[in-house]
């Protein structure tokens, strides 16, 4: 497993939690229990609305069996809070984990290898912490600055000699 993989099981967990502890609601007369999200992939239409395309779908289940998927107008107005606010974070960091990949178990082995002092090449303690600060960034599921990116670059490439 590397760190990507890690951190991608952490968001899973945390996002599992995040259902679990979703309060149940009402709708039309029935509970309904929020359990799953999703990005659509062809993009969908909303069970409730018929809103089209909608990206960010959750699924709701109702006590006898009904499943629907609803898009984030829906799901906030049927739950009467900002559900849709914290799980369209959550799969824009869960996303961006994903596509700086290269980045991120790049800059772990980097920094284990620095730790282990298993260098060819120099690496200054600054720039050692500049490039930590970085990863944990990433880690966090934000993107790096222009500037943290260009500095990564820069040892990844002398690591890959
Ligand atoms: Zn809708």
């Amino acid at each position: 497993m590397t760190k990507t993989d890690d951190l991608q099981l952490e968001f899973r967990r945390t996002f599992a939690s995040y259902l679990e502890g979703f309060l149940p609601f009402e709708y039309e007369n029935k509970t309904y229990r929020l359990i799953n999200s999703y990005i659509a992939s062809p993009w969908r239409r909303c069970d409730v609305c018929g809103n089209y395309p909608i990206k960010y779908v959750s699924v709701i289940r109702s006590s006898d069996g009904r499943e629907l998927h609803v898009g984030n107008k829906c799901l906030d107005q049927m739950t009467n809070r900002e559900a849709s606010k914290w799980l369209r974070r959550f799969w824009t960091k869960l996303d961006n984990v994903t596509r700086n990949r290269k980045y991120i178990d790049g800059l772990n082995s980097l920094l284990t290898a620095f730790r282990n002092r298993e260098f060819e090449f120099q690496i200054t303690r600054e720039d050692a912490e500049k490039l930590q600060k970085t990863l944990a960034r990433m880690s966090r599921g934000l993107n790096p600055t222009r500037k943290q990116q260009q500095l990564a670059d820069l040892y990844m490439k002398k690591m890959l000699k």
